[in-house]
């Protein structure tokens, strides 16, 4: 006999250990199946922190789901009893006019949310930038999150797979049941979640044309002086520049990592394929962080401590998915397409896609995220 869940989710990374945390948290039987171990260094989620804000530049229709995210990582820190959120404030530069910086104005004044003047002393901004600084945001951790939500989920009843590969599933047999089909197993559920981020293309039909994955390189440079740039000192920062077309960002040095900063670059990187990406770091990937901590960060221009490569799995517009599978309303709901900045909205994607799975709607303000608008 196969075994029957309610649902079961395809992915325990991000986005779905927060599906399984929500689902077994209402009482459903729910089986979370990871092909790596939870969490692990290979997908999207790996690097020890990710930025958090609410004056979303992206889009303002983010804000409201920020605003609710915000709460549930509130309620996430008081279950776990650890601090998954650290609130450094997050300093914002780019040159005058630029998009990113009226963009941010934009959305903070749509919302009321505040924000502050004044440049951190260890910037060296070049004439004719200006700045912002959202003194609510800061950073949260990634694997440290996980490991939380997938502890609970387990507490609250959920099963969780560790290195068991889902192969395929179908919705065409056993009426009513969608059938899972793993390396180990056959299982089978009323409403299946595929949460598989750059992998997603091999689990949902028809998106193959619309996923991007992208290789990104992050690196971490030794400061002179390192304590100088600890979260009490130093905030996290974004960084647009007059050359580039994405922008710079990095976070002060974590109390697990001491001696170094992270740096990144926040832009499509080269096209990859998740499971053949070249993680090995060369000088060229980096140079363009080097350049840029030389001219805006001359204190934190060290020497690089380590590197690491990581995936964004892009949607056309870089907005998310998260709907129904059309056709298939009732048995499948998916989620992709965080084109690199997902990571703050786990705990209420999480909500939602327990919402999509019970009730097939959510109350949540996601029309703008569906994946209707890429079939045309
Ligand atoms: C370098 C970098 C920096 C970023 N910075 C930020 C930031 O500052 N702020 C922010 O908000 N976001 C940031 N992001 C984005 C954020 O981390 C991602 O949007 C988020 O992690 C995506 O979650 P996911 O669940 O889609 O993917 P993942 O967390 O990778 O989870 C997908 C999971 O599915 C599993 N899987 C896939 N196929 C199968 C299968 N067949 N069987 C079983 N398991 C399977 C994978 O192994 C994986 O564990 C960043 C991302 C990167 C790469």
């Amino acid at each position: 006999m196969m075994i029957s869940y309610d649902h079961i989710v395809i992915g325990v990374g991000s986005m779905g250990s927060a599906a399984c945390y929500h689902l077994a948290r209402r009482g459903r039987s729910v089986l979370g199946l990871e092909q790596f171990t939870i969490p692990h260094e290979l997908g999207s989620h790996a690097g020890e922190t990710r930025i958090i804000r609410k004056a979303y530049f992206e889009h303002p229709d983010y804000i409201p789901l920020l605003i609710r995210a915000y709460e549930n990582w509130q309620e996430l820190t008081e279950r776990s009893g650890k601090q998954l959120y650290h609130k450094t404030g997050l300093f914002y530069a780019a040159p005058k006019g630029h998009e990113l910086i009226n963009s941010i104005r934009r959305s903070a004044e749509l919302y009321n949310i505040p924000l502050e003047s004044g440049v951190p002393t260890k910037f060296s901004l070049p004439t004719g930038y200006e700045s912002l600084f959202e003194p609510d945001a800061g950073y949260v951790e990634p694997e440290n999150t996980i490991r939380a939500l997938v502890h609970h989920a387990i507490d609250l009843g959920a099963e969780i797979h560790e290195r068991e590969q889902v192969l395929g599933w179908n919705g065409g047999g056993q009426p009513g049941y969608v059938t899972v089909r793993t390396n180990i197993a056959e299982y089978r559920c009323k409403k299946l979640i595929v949460t598989a981020g750059a992998w997603s293309a091999k689990m949902i039909p028809g998106i193959d044309k619309h996923l991007r994955v992208t290789r990104q390189v992050l690196a971490w440079l030794k400061p002179a002086e390192p304590e100088q740039f600890t979260k009490e000192k130093f905030p996290c920062w974004l960084i647009a520049t007059e050359n580039d077309k994405g922008a710079y960002y990095g976070f002060p040095i974590i109390p697990s990592h001491l001696g170094a900063l992270k740096f990144a670059y926040h832009y499509p990187g080269s096209d990859t394929e998740a499971d053949s990406v070249n993680r090995k770091v060369v000088i060229e990937d980096t140079e363009n962080l080097l350049d840029f901590a030389r001219k805006f960060l001359p204190p934190a221009s060290g020497e690089i401590e380590s590197t690491k490569v990581c995936l964004y799995s892009n949607s056309p517009d870089e907005n998310f998915v998260i709907d129904n599978l059309a056709g298939m309303e009732d048995q499948v709901c998916v989620a992709w397409g965080f084109s690199g900045h997902g990571f703050k909205f786990v705990p209420v994607v999480g909500e939602i896609l327990a919402d999509l799975a019970m009730y097939g709607k959510t109350s949540l303000p996601i029309e703008f995220l569906n994946a209707g608008r890429f079939s045309a």
